[in-house]
């Protein structure tokens, strides 16, 4: 079944954990602008470089570099039986833009899903963040932590604490989300797509509100 899915909410909200799953599930392809940024980082490529100094400060990259990115991705092969975005669009150009795409493509978007958390909560969620340097894994101290302190269970990676997880720098990425990505709400509710869930509570729980929804 072809599967067309955005994923919206605030940083730490869970949407990489929950993007996977739900990747595994149908057979789609995850796209990921924060994962494709982080593996230009660590790459030293000219996006990369680029990108780094927004990243480490919690600000958006610039609107043309993130959706230079998701067009090209769109344009794989790979995604023609489906795909799910997370972490974009994230503010009203970048949607307008992804819109266009599709049209081009004649192709549009089945689910939009809103997880929607408090501030609070996800203070503490993301301090306890912890990803692994090889595979890109995600652990938390709390709710899923590794078996081995610092280890990755699936890799043997080491783990690490992503520099945009501090807490000042998490604060800014809050503002940035109120500021420029929450205003999409608005936007995608206006053509009817959009479904909010609850976004707290364990991995297992959020994901049978998400695929309650959208089966
Ligand atoms: P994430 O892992 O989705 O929280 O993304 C980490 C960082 O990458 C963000 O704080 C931004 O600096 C950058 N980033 C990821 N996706 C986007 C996007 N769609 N637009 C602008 N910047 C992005």
């Amino acid at each position: 079944m072809d599967m067309r899915l955005i994923l919206l909410g605030p940083p730490g909200a869970g949407k990489g954990t929950q993007a996977k799953l739900l990747a595994e599930k149908f057979n789609i392809q995850q796209i990921s602008t924060g994962d494709i940024l982080r593996q230009a980082v660590k790459n030293k490529t000219k996006m990369g470089l680029k990108a780094k100094s927004y990243m480490d400060q919690g600000k958006l990259v610039p609107d043309n570099v993130v959706i230079g990115i998701i067009k090209d991705r769109l344009d794989n092969a790979d995604c023609s039986k489906g795909f799910i975005l997370d972490g974009f669009p994230r503010t009203i150009q970048q949607a307008e833009s992804l819109s266009q795409a599709l049209k081009q493509m004649e192709i549009d978007i089945d689910h939009l899903i809103d997880i929607e958390i408090g501030f609070d909560y996800l203070i503490r969620r993301l301090t306890g963040r912890w990803t692994c340097r090889e595979c890109g894994e995600g652990y938390h101290k709390m709710s899923n932590p590794p078996k081995k302190k610092g280890v990755c269970d699936k890799c043997d990676g080491e783990l690490y604490q992503r520099d945009d997880d501090k807490e000042e720098t998490i604060q800014k990425r809050f503002e940035v989300y109120r500021k420029e990505t929450e205003p999409l709400k608005d936007y995608y509710q206006k053509n009817g797509k959009l479904n909010a869930i609850k976004g707290d509570g364990g991995i297992q729980e959020i994901f049978s509100r998400i695929t309650n929804l959208i089966t």
